[in-house]
């Protein structure tokens, strides 16, 4: 699900012509009763955007904020509490450039991960090579995100081996042809990025609550018409009352209330293989190498020397149905992959360094995200619950905005988003009305389908050091 967000089928974000967009359109449409810097402001969910929106209201002198995660921090079930992830850079746009909304996303991220002490230190530029090989692949990398970088083409398998030290991509790479962009990429150590904003919010004042009683939201509370919400209630009975409620659960969020179809929690897989320091040293700030149709590998990380593998494929969703008779997504925590998962990713080690590729893996998990129809954000006030603003819909591409996605969140919330932003990660539920669930939304890889947990009839049985997910271990079943 990945990214280079650019590629993990970034989406294109429509470049609407200002005049017809925004026609109709009102970004600053909450009704809510008017708020302050000191009245109380609940986040649920600290993971990447709940992390990130923590720490620019902080930044903003927002005085009474608790976020509220029903794990520990940092999560053990956000998709942001990973080794690394990748990022990817932007220049800032022209205001008449036709992809202004996607380009200024970037360009923030760009500006936290090179100037902001929170995170900058977390931000390895290595570079990166972006491939392909189907019809497909090739067509989605073409042209990405590559203006004004320094880009090398890559049209052999000789050529790809040069981009790394000799011994390294010793595979046959067979029919891969991309580019290596050398600068303004990259990958950043995740879990240490998210803990270095939870600490710095926190410094600011943010209160965090983490725990299955005291922390796990179970439902959002109503105002006496049914209208507004006015908080949330804990898995502890405890109700939190407070001004504005920001919703930034991830894959759960799709819980609390009725999205009409815009977002599918989606799952992706992972595995970790340990390398000795010696061989860490020799693998040492190698480019991100991604192939939108096999799966990606970073360079190992220099705590425990692992280095984590992802295959590329069109996502996991777990179908159940609902009371509705409706065909729905339930995500699930598992520290394990399926067999079918964890082969592709020996598949993709084969292809590129065969000597890894028989490793035990020492670590696996699959991991949620939630996707819009458009893969656009979805950062916006509830149409009728207004003092509820949702933080929502990152797509399977949302962690490389950590630095900088909580300003554009808080702008939302102020209602000085800008509109042609505003816009594009609107509440949409028009674009949903006859959603394919099924829709692969321009990604590629594994099967070419986006797949069933519920049809996995066999999983990875991979020791780990840290397998404690407190719940939901298992596959729930239809
Ligand atoms: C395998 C994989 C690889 C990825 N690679 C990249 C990449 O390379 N680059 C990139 O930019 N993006 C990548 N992504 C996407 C990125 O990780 C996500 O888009 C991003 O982390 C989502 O952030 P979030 O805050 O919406 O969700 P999360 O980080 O998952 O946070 C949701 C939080 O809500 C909490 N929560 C859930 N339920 C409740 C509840 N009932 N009460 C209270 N709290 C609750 C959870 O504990 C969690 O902390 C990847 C995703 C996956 C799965």
């Amino acid at each position: 699900m990945v990214s280079d967000p650019a590629v993990r089928g970034n989406p294109s974000v429509p470049s609407l012509s200002i005049e017809l967009r925004i026609s109709g359109f009102n970004p600053d449409q909450s009704t809510a009763k008017d708020f302050g810097h000191s009245s109380k402001i609940l986040v649920v969910g600290a993971g990447t955007w709940g992390a990130s929106t923590a720490l620019h209201l902080a930044r903003r002198g927002y005085t009474d904020v608790t976020v509220l995660d029903a794990y520990p921090q940092p999560s053990a079930i956000s998709a942001g509490n990973d080794v690394n992830k990748i990022v990817s850079f932007q220049n800032p746009p022209s205001e008449d450039d036709p992809d202004y909304v996607n380009k200024t996303f970037f360009a923030a991220l760009a500006k936290g991960f090179r100037e902001d002490p929170v995170f900058r230190p977390h931000f390895h530029e290595t570079g990166n090579i972006i491939a392909a090989f189907s019809p497909g692949g090739l067509k989605a990398i073409r042209g990405r995100h590559r203006e004004g970088f320094d880009v090398v083409e890559l049209n052999t398998p000789e050529d790809f081996r040069k981009t790394m030290p000799p011994g390294i991509l010793t595979g046959p790479l067979p029919g891969w042809k991309g580019f290596w962009r050398k600068n303004g990429a990259g990958w950043v150590h995740a879990r240490n990025a998210l803990v270095s904003a939870i600490t710095e919010a926190k410094r600011l004042g943010v209160t965090f609550v983490g725990g299955q009683l005291e922390g796990k939201v179970v439902r959002l509370l109503y105002d006496s018409e049914g209208k507004d919400v006015i908080g949330v209630q804990t898995a502890d009975g405890r109700q939190h009352l407070a001004s504005r409620v920001i919703l930034a659960a991830g894959a759960n969020a799709d819980q609390f209330l009725d999205f009409k179809k815009q977002l599918r929690p989606t799952a992706w897989t992972l595995a970790h293989i340990r390398m000795s320091p010696e061989e860490a040293q020799k693998y040492r700030n190698l480019p991100v190498l991604f192939n939108a149709d096999q799966g990606f590998f970073i360079e190992p990380d220099e705590d425990k020397h692992e280095m984590k593998v992802c295959d590329e494929h069109c996502g996991y969703c777990n179908w159940v149905m609902d009371e509705n008779g409706e065909r729905r997504s339930v995500p699930f925590a598992r520290h394990q992959i399926p067999v079918e998962s964890a082969e592709r990713i020996r598949g993709l080690l084969r292809a590129t360094m065969p000597q890894l590729a028989e490793r035990p893996f020492s670590f696996a998990r699959i991991c949620w995200c939630a996707d819009t129809v458009d893969r656009n954000f979805l950062i916006d006030y509830h149409p009728d619950h207004p003092s509820l603003l949702l933080a929502v819909g990152a797509s399977g591409r949302g962690f490389a905005h950590i630095p900088s996605i909580g300003g554009f969140i808080v702008d939302r919330l102020e209602g000085v988003l800008n509109e042609r932003i505003a816009y594009a990660v609107r509440w949409r539920p028009e674009q949903a009305v006859n959603r394919n669930w099924d829709d692969t939304q321009n990604r590629f890889g594994g099967s070419y389908k986006v797949m069933d947990f519920q049809k996995v009839t066999e999983w990875t049985d991979i020791p780990h050091e840290d397998n404690a997910l407190p719940f939901g271990s298992v596959v729930p079943r239809i």
